[in-house]
């Protein structure tokens, strides 16, 4: 990992998310399939448990997606873990976002040295996240708008990873993605999402995998405050 974090006596955890306990969580993902060992030190280091509301961190090291409020959830580590792992492959140096949420795989991103820029379309969850990476001392540049819409001014971008389910791949998000870039996503209606992983080639041409099922709470249109 590239970057040191600020971390703070909270930060380090006791009881329930203490080092040993966050420890297990690493090999119960070792145990699902996550090999990288920069994404199994990045999860290890980023306090989860500073991500969620208080009376949900003794239960932020268990490997579930967890409630953030407005009827969104922080990703379940394992997601986050597979996720992370599929866009390092191409070893981006800057990563767009879409879904900002908690401000969690943002900071597991920028903990392992990536430039993030994440849109979210909740103006106060935005402002929690900003509040958790200025705490931890990350970089993360972030705009509160429809994520669907990319950020085309600092377009193109070598990883992008969109955190909420939509219908169907957004145009706009791959025309954003680089040559040779990666796009991770979740496609398709609740019951039945695949997690989509893309790869652009230089002919402009996409080659397409499917890393499984997942379940995400829906890519809506539009902002709120
Ligand atoms: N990456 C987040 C996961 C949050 S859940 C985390 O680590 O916590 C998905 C988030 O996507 C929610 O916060 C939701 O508000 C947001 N979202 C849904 N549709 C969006 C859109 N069109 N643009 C931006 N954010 C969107």
């Amino acid at each position: 990992m590239t970057v040191r974090l600020r971390l703070h006596p909270a930060d380090v955890g006791s009881g329930l998310t203490s080092q040993r306990v966050r420890d297990r969580l690493i090999e119960d993902l070792r145990k699902m399939g996550i090999v990288d060992e920069r994404v199994l030190n990045a999860i290890r280091t980023v306090p989860r448990h500073q991500f969620v509301d208080e009376v949900l961190a003794t239960r932020a090291y268990e490997n579930n997606a967890l409630p953030i409020g407005f009827g969104q959830t922080i990703s379940q580590p394992y997601v986050v873990a597979k996720m992370t792992e599929a866009l390092l492959q191409c070893a981006p140096r800057r990563v767009l976002e879409v879904g900002t949420g908690s401000g969690y795989q943002a900071a597991v991103l920028a903990a392992l040295g990536v430039q993030v820029y994440t849109v979210e379309r909740i103006g106060e969850l935005l402002r929690t996240a900003r509040k958790r990476f200025r705490g931890l001392g990350l970089q993360v540049r972030s705009k509160h708008d429809d994520g669907r819409i990319g950020w085309p001014e600092e377009a193109p971008f070598e990883g992008i990873i969109v955190t909420a389910a939509g219908p169907a791949l957004v145009d706009a998000l791959i025309d954003q993605l680089a040559v040779d870039g990666v796009l991770v996503a979740p496609v398709g209606p609740a019951a039945n999402q695949s997690l989509l992983c893309l790869r652009k080639q230089a002919d402009g041409g996409i080659e397409q995998h499917d890393l499984g099922a997942v379940v995400f709470v829906p890519l809506l249109s539009g902002m709120t405050d």
